[in-house]
């Protein structure tokens, strides 16, 4: 068992006595319905049997005492419940902290510590949003220990909360929306305007999910992110004066032809171009997947590409790189940059025999020109999160 190690460093670090829970939460992966979450657009993640786990125990006093194992340099990281707040030098705990905040904005304040041990099977910083499953597990620990009064969507609006406000990321809700709610076999087509949702399984018969991590160093993605959020903010406000709509999501691309003049940046007009058309390929994707067709859900995988390359503008070399190659090889059904982009990953739908193929052909291309190299994981789709033992 994979928590075997971390109940073992959880023993060392802290002692056996007392009630000691295992628990998982999954990492995501989005198949389509890209930068559509924050303009009330559809989305279509999954949830994945890698992720994070968390070995948790609650203590009589207000102490805080964390340790991970993908930060095994930081040591342990002590601190208090009592006066909650963001601090440069709480690195990491400053995820779990901030939804023990989260729970106390919401009324349930906690009142007692407790000693916790992480560690994640999926990378860091790297768009499977290892964050939003670090925050949907201490919420699921966290009901778990004090017994609140919350659903699994609330667990993750709380996450999401937490990221927004105590770790400043302005996230959606996608991705804890993913973690939170995931199902084994499916995955989540999401109104992130509505949080309606439905689970529609992904039946790929002689075919894999292959998640290839860029390995770029994160640069600008968070300030171009923010940038993006407010160019689509112009593009709405303006469209508005000729079209009454709540966001862009709730237009259709026959709509956005007609009204996308309104839009004086033609930089504004392309980006609100690709969340619409963004979001109808969305919606399309999940339809083909209905009637079966893998093939026509892969070539709007690939158009998504095109969009957020070409468009969105928040692929680079890497991502396209990834995604270039991947295109090149028999057996490839579809490829596209996955989660905010500028570096992170890519998700590949590939046939079975052209697993191991791809990762070789895929790999040299990418070391070749970009000059490392690139991880790759064949993944599968599994449940929300769970308690171990
Ligand atoms: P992503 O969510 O795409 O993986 P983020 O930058 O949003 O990237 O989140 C990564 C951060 O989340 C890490 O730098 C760390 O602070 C925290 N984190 C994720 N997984 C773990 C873990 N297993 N242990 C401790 N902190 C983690
Ligand atoms: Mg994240």
């Amino acid at each position: 068992m994979i928590w075997e190690p971390v109940l073992a460093k959880f023993k060392e670090l802290f002692g056996d006595e007392g009630e000691i829970g295992v628990y998982f939460a999954p990492g995501r992966v989005n198949m389509i319905g890209e930068h559509t979450d924050y303009n009330g657009g559809h989305v279509f993640p999954c949830a994945l049997t890698i992720g994070t786990y968390g070995v948790a125990r609650k203590r009589d006093d207000k102490k805080l005492r964390f340790y991970s194992m993908n930060f095994e340099n930081l040591g342990v990281l002590e601190s208090s419940v009592e006066g909650l707040k963001p601090e440069k030098e709480a690195d990491w705990t400053n995820y779990p902290k901030g939804v023990m905040w989260a729970f106390g904005e919401k009324g349930m304040k906690v009142e007692s510590g407790m000693d916790l041990v992480l560690f994640g099977n999926i990378p860091n910083g790297s768009g499977l949003s290892s964050s939003a499953s670090v925050e949907v597990l201490t919420g699921f620990i966290l009901r778990d220990m004090f017994g609140f009064d919350v659903t699994n969507q609330d667990l993750a609006l709380i996450g999401q909360y937490s990221e927004n406000k105590f770790n400043g990321v302005n996230c959606g809700i996608m991705d804890q929306f993913a973690i939170a709610m995931g199902k084994a076999g499916h995955a989540i087509f999401l109104d992130t305007a509505t949080l309606k949702y439905e689970y529609a399984p992904i039946r790929l018969e002689n075919a894999k999910i292959v998640i290839s991590c860029s390995n770029k160093k994160r640069g600008l993605g968070d300030s171009k992110y923010n940038e993006r959020r407010s160019e689509c903010e112009t593009a709405l406000a303006e469209l508005q004066k000729v079209v009454k709509i709540n966001a862009l999501g709730d237009l259709t691309e026959a709509q956005f032809e007609q009204y996308q003049d309104a839009i004086t940046s033609p930089v504004c007009q392309k980006r609100a171009k690709h969340a619409v058309y963004e979001n109808q390929r969305t919606i399309k994707a999940v339809e083909a997947l209905q009637n079966n067709d893998v093939a026509l859900f892969g070539k709007l995988m690939n158009d998504s590409h095109v969009s957020l390359r070409d468009d969105y503008e928040v692929t680079g070399i890497e991502l396209d790189t990834l995604v270039e190659e991947a295109w090149k090889i028999d057996g490839v059904i579809g490829s596209r940059m996955t989660g905010a982009g500028f570096g992170g990953c890519t998700v590949s739908i590939v046939k079975d025999d052209a697993v191991d193929a791809f990762i070789e052909k895929v790999g040299t291309a990418y070391k070749n020109k970009i000059g490392y190299a690139a991880d790759f994981y064949v993944v599968e789709i599994g449940d929300g999160p769970v308690k171990l033992a």
